[in-house]
């Protein structure tokens, strides 16, 4: 099994933490052992997004998806952000909110959780008024927490010590655009979804009436 950051090898990792005999768990109660906290920061991309969420409901699991009110990638307000957050809940996913500092949008899209994007150490893991901080405790605890940050695994995919069931509980946190595109480095990732990205946008261009004749 070869670890990269593929759709396919997204699947090996969802089942392997099945054959670990993990369950799947949110950030609506501490986490108990034997369950993995799957947790999504969406950056960039909502198409990217569905691909992994839809696959997950193939595999029998479900997430916590963090979703961007203030992002320069995608707008949430937009038909097609209404449509992700209603196909996620369709789904059985759960939908939170990624927050950016000092902003929080909580509303009624959004469980009352929380997740920074790109925060800074001084306020990473300080208590939210009104909602759960992803990074702290109990649901944060640096032996129980997985993340692919820029295709790269600080300690490695966790795919095996999940099969051998290692861990007492996980929040396993994976950016789907990693997945979703295509590439063999986050460089080349990057372009598959520029690509996609490029032609969703001549569609939205068709769809806004502008003469592409
Ligand atoms: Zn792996
Ligand atoms: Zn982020």
């Amino acid at each position: 099994m070869s670890c990269d950051f593929s759709l396919a090898h997204y699947r090996e990792l969802i089942r392997a933490a099945r054959e670990g005999g993990y369950r799947w768990a949110g950030f609506d109660a501490p986490p108990e052992p034997g369950v993995v906290i799957l947790r999504h920061d969406v950056d960039l991309s909502l198409a990217g997004a569905l691909a992994v969420a839809e696959l997950e409901a193939e595999e029998g699991a479900w997430s916590t998806w963090f979703l961007m009110t203030r992002s320069v990638f995608y707008n949430l307000a937009s038909a097609e952000g209404e449509a992700t957050i209603a196909r996620l809940r369709e789904l059985g996913h759960h939908v939170a909110h990624h927050a950016v500092w000092p902003h929080v949008d909580l509303d009624s899209r959004f469980d009352a959780v929380v997740a920074w994007h790109n925060p800074d150490p001084e306020y990473m893991r300080a208590p939210i008024e009104g909602a759960v901080n992803v990074m702290e405790a109990p649901f944060f605890d640096p032996e129980h927490y997985r993340s692919d940050s820029n295709q790269h695994w600080r300690n490695g995919c966790p795919h095996e010590q999940l099969a051998r069931g290692e861990f007492d509980w996980l929040q396993l946190l994976t950016h789907p655009e990693i997945w979703a595109f295509d590439g063999a480095t986050m460089r080349e990732s990057m372009e598959s979804m520029l690509d996609a990205d490029r032609a969703a946008r001549f569609e939205h261009l068709r769809d806004d009436r502008i003469d592409l004749s």
